[in-house]
């Protein structure tokens, strides 16, 4: 008998299990496939909403509060493990759109440091991107983190911290007695915790019992490309509209995304491939002699407003659930475990939880 169980071993499952580990609890995750191998192996790792300005306040709090450890964790990660996860101060160049204004407002706001590049200097600074005739927006602290190493990386932690990983098992249902969560019914055995919390991204709601009020949470499908190394990537990032190139540190070029409805259908398509390509080679017109070397797609866990579910789940006394962070399930974890967290463990929270209930 555990603690506490967490269904789900994507960032959002792993993340609130060092949250909880760190009190001494005993923890367990169980994962149907390998930890962070669906929405959070795809995922691009850029540390910010895309355009933090067209999101509301409950997203943004969790993702500045996040935004402000990432550094530290990624560095805490890779001390203890020797894999790192790639922290990057790449910072963004926002391509010149009708959103301008809004943006700039946004940052000075927001004490998010921004600065408007003028054309000449954009076309110096920024030698192999395509002529721009436009000024563009620079944002200096934006970073990207490698989403695969850093669930790599939080899992060896885990397993090190004695959190029990049951891999390869699907989560059946909940089984439950009046108002009480009494086990999770896998295959062929029941486990059991005095806690249980679902982090099943966008499969969170198959998870949740009849009687529970029903998050709207569903799959939308994102395809990314990859270039292979050259050296014609600075190492900032650029958007473009809802487009972006993110540097790594080994000189790849990752460009994202596309939004599709597809319920849970995560297969890669021929018509994405060339879109994605013709985004990045006009936009890099050296990437016109490069084939990407890698396609691939994952389900992000859309909710209304993209803010997730952060709560219990009633009526029962002992279920809980993280899930729905759509697009910004990265740069939202870290924040996302500790109000979980606080809400377990009855501790005061940094931010009021109200606006993450199923019933907002
Ligand atoms: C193309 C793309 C680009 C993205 N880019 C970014 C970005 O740059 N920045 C950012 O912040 N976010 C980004 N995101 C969003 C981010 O990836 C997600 O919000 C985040 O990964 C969600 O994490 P999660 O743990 O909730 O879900 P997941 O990573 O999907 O994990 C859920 C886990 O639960 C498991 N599971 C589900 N049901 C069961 C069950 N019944 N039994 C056992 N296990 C179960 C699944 O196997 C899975 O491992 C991107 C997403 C995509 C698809």
């Amino acid at each position: 008998m555990f603690d506490f169980l967490i269904i789900g071993g994507g960032i959002i499952g792993l993340l609130t299990a060092k949250e909880l580990q760190k009190t001494g609890a005993t923890v367990a995750i169980i994962e149907k496939n390998s930890p962070g191998q669906q929405a959070t192996w795809a995922a691009g790792g850029i540390l910010s909403p895309m355009r933090p300005w067209l999101y509301s306040s409950p997203v943004n709090a969790i993702s500045s509060l996040s935004q402000r450890v990432y550094q530290q964790l990624s560095s805490e990660l890779y001390e203890e493990t020797g894999t790192d996860p790639e922290w990057l101060l790449s910072g963004m160049l926002v391509l010149y759109d009708n959103e301008m204004t809004q943006a700039l407002r946004w940052c000075e706001q927001n004490d998010s440091p921004v600065e408007v590049l003028p054309v000449g200097t954009l076309n110096s600074q920024f030698r192999h991107l395509k002529p721009l005739a436009q000024p563009a927006l620079y944002r200096s602290d934006v970073a990207t983190i490698k989403p695969h190493k850093l669930s790599a990386a939080l899992t060896q932690y885990l397993i090190a911290k004695g959190v029990s990983f049951y891999n390869a098992q699907e989560a059946k249902q909940l089984v439950s007695t009046g108002q009480s969560i009494t086990g999770v019914q896998l295959e062929h055995s029941i486990v059991s915790a005095s806690e249980y919390i679902i982090c099943g991204g966008a499969w969170s709601p198959l998870l949740i019992p009849d009687a529970c009020p029903k998050p709207i949470i569903t799959p939308v499908k994102g395809q990314m490309i990859c270039f292979p190394p050259t050296d014609i990537a600075n190492q900032c990032m650029v958007m473009d509209g809802n487009r972006y190139i993110i540097p790594r540190k080994d000189g790849r070029m990752v460009v994202g995304s596309t939004r599709e409805n597809t319920h849970f259908d995560a297969s890669t398509t021929q018509e994405a491939f060339n879109d994605l390509k013709g985004f990045a080679q006009q936009l890099y017109p050296a990437l016109n002699t490069i084939e990407p070397d890698a396609h691939w797609a994952g389900l992000r866990p859309s909710s209304p407003q993209s803010i997730p579910y952060i709560c219990r789940v009633e009526p029962f006394n002992n279920l809980s659930l993280n899930a729905g962070h759509y697009r910004n399930g990265i740069v939202t974890a870290p924040a996302s475990a500790e109000l979980m967290a606080d809400i377990l463990l009855n501790r005061t929270s940094k931010i009021d939880p109200a606006p993450y209930k199923i019933t907002r």
